[in-house]
């Protein structure tokens, strides 16, 4: 079976590993700070700060920005479910703006209308977190306008966004946010194994993210309560989480730092060879808006069903029988169970359903280069001819 995404190793990656493993720190040692360095210089970011997940960069996120119970979150229902339980995680609620009919990014028109009525019933969003669906950056310069008009702050979830580009910047130097976040996980374009960061050019916000990174415990003299007792003394001055990234990962992820161009790349011949390949086929693929450079994490289809004469599920079983890993991202978040049991119902978000009702993500990474690409593509155009 083909997968939907892969991780891209080489020996030089191998070697990073072995050499902290021959080293004297596992974790905490050099490799952290000198990835954290990599990824924000790469971003045009001031402060990195490298965790064990995205997920646990999201959560420090919404920590940092004093998100707690009372307040409201908002993101995207077409993405991964951490998108929104980081909210919960902080005792907050959580909502969900509908998606842009060509991007599936959360679609700036409906966040703007969402505001105008939750202006009106006198509870607004404190966050709002836009996901770069895919790796394309969403409307940020609009998004941004309205965070200043209605006062919410906004987190980037760029996990499938780091190599992209938006109006010609590097996603993650938070031009148009207080933080951005990352993951590395090995679907992903850059992997650390498992791994993320969060990014922001706010001293104050990198301070507390670090803080919570490691149990609210510090060894700034300037932040205690009074003078150290001794050589060994720290203090816990906040609730914190082991959310560490080790050395392993950290040399890894700055290994493959070396190669994150190269990979973006190779996945946008991926995709204009796919593009290329399906014009003819009742499929529609992925629009790319003029001041973006996706980072193509995911390469996602939506199928016309009625010209096609077949089901989501039959079309996306027959390319699984073919050896073709399909998937599909995502499920509208408030359709999963445990957001039914929040009270969230079937039709909240009308676009995000019928993205979910004809979308399917082809497999997309560097390695598929070599042969898989033309067994994907020969598989669909046979299913499509066979309807
Ligand atoms: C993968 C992913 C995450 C979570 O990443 P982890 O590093 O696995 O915690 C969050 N948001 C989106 C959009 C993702 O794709």
């Amino acid at each position: 079976m083909i997968p939907y995404g892969r991780q891209d190793i080489n020996e030089s990656d191998i070697q990073a590993v072995v050499d902290v493993l021959r080293s004297d720190f596992l974790t905490q040692g050099p490799a952290v700070p000198a990835f954290e360095k990599a990824v924000a210089e790469y971003c045009g970011a001031q402060f990195s700060v490298a965790v064990s997940s995205a997920t646990a960069a999201l959560h420090i996120a919404c920590l940092a920005l004093g998100v707690g119970k009372g307040d409201l979150v908002w993101t995207s229902p077409i993405t991964f479910v951490a998108s929104a339980n980081c909210a919960l995680y902080c005792g907050a609620d959580i909502d969900f703006v509908d998606i842009d009919p060509h991007t599936y990014n959360l679609s700036a028109a409906h966040l703007e209308e969402k505001l105008e009525q939750a202006r009106h019933a006198g509870r607004l969003p404190k966050v709002v977190i836009p996901v770069h669906l895919s790796g394309q950056s969403c409307d940020m310069a609009s998004i941004h306008a309205l965070s200043q008009r209605y006062g919410f702050k906004i987190i980037e979830d760029a996990s499938h966004a780091i190599g992209g580009k938006y109006q010609g910047q590097p996603i993650g130097g938070c031009r148009y946010s207080e933080i951005t976040i990352f993951s590395f996980h090995p679907v992903k374009i850059i992997t650390t194994g498992e791994g993320g960061m969060a990014l922001t050019n706010d001293v104050r916000l990198a301070k507390r993210m670090q803080l919570l990174r490691s149990h609210g415990i510090t060894r700034d003299t300037h932040e205690m309560t009074h003078e150290p007792d001794g050589p060994w003394y720290y203090q816990q001055i906040d609730l914190g989480f082991n959310y560490r990234m080790t050395d392993l990962q950290a040399a890894l992820g700055l290994s493959q730092m070396q190669r994150l161009d190269e990979f973006v790349a190779i996945r946008h011949t991926v995709a204009n060879r796919y593009g290329e390949l399906f014009k003819d086929l009742p499929m529609v693929t992925p629009w790319q808006h003029p001041e973006s450079y996706s980072a193509f994490h995911l390469y996602v289809i939506r199928l016309k069903l009625v010209q096609l004469g077949k089901t989501h599920l039959a079309f996306f079983e027959a390319l699984r029988s073919a050896g073709v890993g399909v998937n599909l991202h995502y499920i509208p978040v408030y359709l999963q169970p445990y957001y039914q049991g929040l009270g969230f119902e079937a039709g909240h978000c009308p676009e995000a359903e019928r993205y979910y009702a004809e979308a399917i993500s082809l497999p997309m990474y560097p390695g598929l280069m070599e042969g898989g690409q033309q067994r994907v593509v020969e598989a669909l155009g046979k299913i499509a001819s066979q309807c």
